[in-house]
Protein backbone atom coordinates (compact mmCIF):
# COMPACT_ATOMS: atom_id res chain seq x y z
CA UNK A 1 0.00 0.00 0.00
CA UNK A 2 2.69 2.79 0.71
CA UNK A 3 4.39 1.81 -2.20
CA UNK A 4 1.16 2.34 -4.25
CA UNK A 5 0.76 5.49 -2.64
CA UNK A 6 4.36 6.70 -3.34
CA UNK A 7 3.91 6.29 -7.11
CA UNK A 8 0.80 8.08 -7.23
CA UNK A 9 2.40 11.00 -5.64
CA UNK A 10 3.92 14.26 -6.89
CA UNK A 11 8.12 13.99 -6.03
CA UNK A 12 8.88 16.08 -2.98
CA UNK A 13 11.33 18.03 -5.07
CA UNK A 14 8.50 18.93 -7.24
CA UNK A 15 6.59 20.13 -4.77
CA UNK A 16 7.65 20.62 -1.37
CA UNK A 17 3.99 20.35 0.34
CA UNK A 18 3.66 17.03 -0.85
CA UNK A 19 5.64 15.75 1.19
CA UNK A 20 3.51 16.97 3.93
CA UNK A 21 0.64 15.72 2.33
CA UNK A 22 2.07 12.21 2.46
CA UNK A 23 2.78 12.20 6.03
CA UNK A 24 -0.75 13.63 6.94
CA UNK A 25 -2.00 10.54 5.00
CA UNK A 26 0.11 8.04 6.72
CA UNK A 27 0.17 9.32 10.55
CA UNK A 28 -3.21 10.99 10.81
CA UNK A 29 -5.22 9.22 8.43
CA UNK A 30 -3.97 5.40 7.52
CA UNK A 31 -2.89 5.45 11.05
CA UNK A 32 -6.37 6.00 11.88
CA UNK A 33 -8.38 3.37 9.77
CA UNK A 34 -8.88 5.07 6.81
CA UNK A 35 -8.47 2.30 4.24
CA UNK A 36 -10.11 3.34 1.07
CA UNK A 37 -7.24 3.88 -1.42
CA UNK A 38 -9.31 6.33 -3.91
CA UNK A 39 -9.59 8.76 -0.49
CA UNK A 40 -6.27 8.41 0.35
CA UNK A 41 -5.37 9.35 -2.90
CA UNK A 42 -7.50 12.59 -3.09
CA UNK A 43 -6.22 13.48 0.21
CA UNK A 44 -2.59 13.19 -0.75
CA UNK A 45 -3.00 15.44 -3.77
CA UNK A 46 -5.05 18.36 -3.06
CA UNK A 47 -3.44 20.72 -2.16
CA UNK A 48 -5.04 21.59 1.45
CA UNK A 49 -2.54 24.95 2.21
CA UNK A 50 -4.39 26.83 -0.72
CA UNK A 51 -7.78 26.39 1.04
CA UNK A 52 -6.52 28.07 3.97
CA UNK A 53 -6.21 32.12 4.86
CA UNK A 54 -2.36 32.40 3.59
CA UNK A 55 -1.17 33.52 7.57
CA UNK A 56 -2.52 29.81 8.78
CA UNK A 57 -1.12 27.94 5.38
CA UNK A 58 2.15 27.13 7.53
CA UNK A 59 0.11 25.03 9.75
CA UNK A 60 -2.26 23.27 6.94
CA UNK A 61 -1.67 20.12 7.35
CA UNK A 62 -1.38 19.85 10.90
CA UNK A 63 -4.14 17.14 12.89
CA UNK A 64 -6.61 20.01 13.53
CA UNK A 65 -9.57 22.53 12.10
CA UNK A 66 -8.66 25.51 11.43
CA UNK A 67 -9.96 29.16 10.92
CA UNK A 68 -11.22 30.27 7.13
CA UNK A 69 -13.28 33.56 8.13
CA UNK A 70 -16.81 34.57 8.69
CA UNK A 71 -16.26 32.21 11.95
CA UNK A 72 -16.17 28.90 9.86
CA UNK A 73 -13.44 26.54 10.13
CA UNK A 74 -11.76 24.14 7.42
CA UNK A 75 -12.25 20.30 9.41
CA UNK A 76 -9.86 18.98 10.54
CA UNK A 77 -8.14 16.50 7.94
CA UNK A 78 -9.08 12.97 9.76
CA UNK A 79 -12.50 14.35 9.77
CA UNK A 80 -12.79 15.24 5.88
CA UNK A 81 -11.22 11.55 5.07
CA UNK A 82 -14.09 9.99 7.02
CA UNK A 83 -16.61 11.49 5.47
CA UNK A 84 -15.14 11.29 2.24
CA UNK A 85 -14.55 7.48 2.48
CA UNK A 86 -18.34 7.10 3.33
CA UNK A 87 -19.34 8.53 0.42
CA UNK A 88 -17.60 5.97 -1.47
CA UNK A 89 -16.70 8.72 -3.85
CA UNK A 90 -15.45 7.90 -7.43
CA UNK A 91 -16.58 8.47 -11.22
CA UNK A 92 -20.06 8.13 -11.93
CA UNK A 93 -21.50 9.26 -8.75
CA UNK A 94 -23.18 12.02 -8.05
CA UNK A 95 -22.54 13.79 -4.64
CA UNK A 96 -24.09 17.17 -2.94
CA UNK A 97 -21.96 19.01 -0.21
CA UNK A 98 -23.93 21.59 1.99
CA UNK A 99 -21.18 23.83 3.95
CA UNK A 100 -18.55 24.45 0.70
CA UNK A 101 -16.47 26.68 2.97
CA UNK A 102 -13.44 26.85 2.05
CA UNK A 103 -13.59 24.42 -1.20
CA UNK A 104 -11.68 21.85 0.86
CA UNK A 105 -14.30 18.97 1.30
CA UNK A 106 -15.73 19.61 -2.58
CA UNK A 107 -11.98 19.59 -3.71
CA UNK A 108 -11.84 16.00 -2.23
CA UNK A 109 -14.47 14.38 -3.81
CA UNK A 110 -13.92 16.17 -6.95
CA UNK A 111 -10.44 14.66 -6.85
CA UNK A 112 -11.79 10.72 -6.99
CA UNK A 113 -13.56 11.94 -10.00
CA UNK A 114 -17.11 13.06 -8.27
CA UNK A 115 -19.55 14.94 -9.86
CA UNK A 116 -20.01 17.49 -6.95
CA UNK A 117 -22.40 20.07 -6.48
CA UNK A 118 -22.01 21.83 -3.16
CA UNK A 119 -23.97 24.86 -1.10
CA UNK A 120 -22.80 27.47 0.89
CA UNK A 121 -25.19 29.84 2.75
CA UNK A 122 -22.57 32.83 3.26
CA UNK A 123 -22.34 34.41 0.48
CA UNK A 124 -18.55 35.77 0.24
CA UNK A 125 -17.44 32.35 0.93
CA UNK A 126 -19.67 30.77 -1.71
CA UNK A 127 -17.61 33.38 -4.08
CA UNK A 128 -14.01 32.58 -3.26
CA UNK A 129 -14.55 29.10 -2.67
CA UNK A 130 -15.90 28.87 -6.55
CA UNK A 131 -13.20 31.14 -7.30
CA UNK A 132 -10.57 28.60 -5.60
CA UNK A 133 -12.10 25.44 -7.07
CA UNK A 134 -11.78 26.90 -10.81
CA UNK A 135 -8.07 28.41 -10.21
CA UNK A 136 -6.76 25.06 -8.88
CA UNK A 137 -8.80 23.04 -11.92
CA UNK A 138 -12.09 21.67 -9.92
CA UNK A 139 -13.64 23.50 -12.28
CA UNK A 140 -16.36 20.99 -12.42
CA UNK A 141 -17.40 21.56 -8.93
CA UNK A 142 -20.89 23.14 -8.78
CA UNK A 143 -20.57 25.86 -6.30
CA UNK A 144 -24.48 27.51 -5.55
CA UNK A 145 -25.11 30.08 -2.75
CA UNK A 146 -28.54 29.49 -0.74
CA UNK A 147 -29.26 28.06 2.20
CA UNK A 148 -28.01 24.39 1.66
CA UNK A 149 -31.72 22.87 4.30
CA UNK A 150 -33.40 22.82 0.83
CA UNK A 151 -30.22 20.65 -0.72
CA UNK A 152 -29.99 21.44 -4.62
CA UNK A 153 -33.74 19.88 -5.90
CA UNK A 154 -32.94 20.28 -9.77
CA UNK A 155 -30.00 17.94 -9.73
CA UNK A 156 -31.52 15.37 -7.13
CA UNK A 157 -31.26 12.25 -6.85
CA UNK A 158 -27.69 12.46 -5.01
CA UNK A 159 -25.61 9.20 -4.10
CA UNK A 160 -24.00 10.76 -1.35
CA UNK A 161 -25.20 14.02 0.85
CA UNK A 162 -22.44 15.05 2.90
CA UNK A 163 -23.55 17.86 5.43
CA UNK A 164 -20.56 19.86 6.98
CA UNK A 165 -22.30 22.16 9.85
CA UNK A 166 -24.40 20.77 12.22
CA UNK A 167 -27.95 20.53 12.45
CA UNK A 168 -30.43 19.69 15.06
CA UNK A 169 -32.31 17.40 12.79
CA UNK A 170 -32.04 16.12 9.41
CA UNK A 171 -33.18 18.38 6.79
CA UNK A 172 -36.33 16.65 5.30
CA UNK A 173 -35.31 17.91 1.91
CA UNK A 174 -31.89 16.18 2.23
CA UNK A 175 -33.69 13.25 2.89
CA UNK A 176 -35.69 13.09 -0.16
CA UNK A 177 -32.56 14.18 -2.52
CA UNK A 178 -31.05 11.54 -1.69
CA UNK A 179 -30.91 8.43 -4.12
CA UNK A 180 -31.77 4.64 -3.74
CA UNK A 181 -29.05 3.10 -2.21
CA UNK A 182 -27.96 6.69 -1.14
CA UNK A 183 -26.22 7.26 2.32
CA UNK A 184 -25.67 11.05 4.01
CA UNK A 185 -23.04 11.53 6.48
CA UNK A 186 -24.09 14.29 8.49
CA UNK A 187 -23.68 16.00 12.37
CA UNK A 188 -26.64 16.14 14.40
CA UNK A 189 -26.78 17.75 17.67
CA UNK A 190 -26.77 21.13 19.11
CA UNK A 191 -23.99 23.71 18.16
CA UNK A 192 -22.95 24.20 21.81
CA UNK A 193 -23.32 20.37 23.19
CA UNK A 194 -22.47 16.93 21.94
CA UNK A 195 -22.89 16.65 18.39
CA UNK A 196 -22.92 12.61 16.73
CA UNK A 197 -21.47 12.36 13.23
CA UNK A 198 -24.45 9.91 11.61
CA UNK A 199 -24.61 7.42 8.84
CA UNK A 200 -28.49 8.12 7.07
CA UNK A 201 -28.83 5.50 4.56
CA UNK A 202 -31.97 4.68 2.30
CA UNK A 203 -32.76 1.24 1.14
CA UNK A 204 -35.89 0.05 -1.07
CA UNK A 205 -37.40 3.90 0.20
CA UNK A 206 -36.61 3.28 4.03
CA UNK A 207 -34.30 5.22 5.74
CA UNK A 208 -31.59 4.03 8.43
CA UNK A 209 -29.71 5.83 11.21
CA UNK A 210 -26.54 4.82 12.64
CA UNK A 211 -24.60 6.76 15.44
CA UNK A 212 -20.57 6.92 14.58
CA UNK A 213 -18.51 8.70 16.69
CA UNK A 214 -19.00 12.27 18.66
CA UNK A 215 -17.67 15.03 16.53
CA UNK A 216 -17.42 19.31 16.93
CA UNK A 217 -18.68 21.31 13.80
CA UNK A 218 -19.99 24.62 13.36
CA UNK A 219 -23.29 25.34 13.01
CA UNK A 220 -26.15 25.12 10.89
CA UNK A 221 -27.57 28.07 9.79
CA UNK A 222 -30.53 29.26 8.60
CA UNK A 223 -31.12 32.25 5.67
CA UNK A 224 -33.04 34.66 8.07
N1 LIG B 1 -16.63 21.75 4.07
C1 LIG B 1 -15.92 22.99 4.39
C2 LIG B 1 -15.98 23.33 5.85
C3 LIG B 1 -17.23 23.92 6.15
S1 LIG B 1 -17.52 24.78 7.64
C4 LIG B 1 -14.50 22.96 3.91
O1 LIG B 1 -14.06 21.94 3.39
O2 LIG B 1 -13.84 23.99 4.05
C5 LIG B 1 -19.28 24.75 7.49
C6 LIG B 1 -19.83 25.63 6.40
O3 LIG B 1 -21.22 25.41 6.36
C7 LIG B 1 -19.61 27.12 6.66
O4 LIG B 1 -18.99 27.69 5.55
C8 LIG B 1 -21.04 27.63 6.83
O5 LIG B 1 -21.23 28.94 6.34
C9 LIG B 1 -21.83 26.62 6.02
N2 LIG B 1 -23.26 26.53 6.36
C10 LIG B 1 -23.85 26.61 7.58
N3 LIG B 1 -25.18 26.48 7.47
C11 LIG B 1 -25.44 26.31 6.14
C12 LIG B 1 -26.64 26.13 5.38
N4 LIG B 1 -27.86 26.12 5.94
N5 LIG B 1 -26.53 25.98 4.04
C13 LIG B 1 -25.32 26.01 3.43
N6 LIG B 1 -24.17 26.19 4.09
C14 LIG B 1 -24.21 26.33 5.43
Amino acid sequence: MVLLLATALPSAAQDPSAALRSEMVRSQLAARGIEDQVTLRAMAEVPRHLFVPPSYRARAYEDGPLPIGHGQTISQPYIVAIMTELADPGPGRRILEIGTGSGYQAAVLAATGAEVFTVEIIPELAESAGKRLTELGYAKVRVRQADGYFGWAEQAPFDAILVTAAAEFIPPPLLEQLAEGGRMIIPVGSPFLVQTLMLVEKRRGKVTTRSLFPVRFVPFRRQS
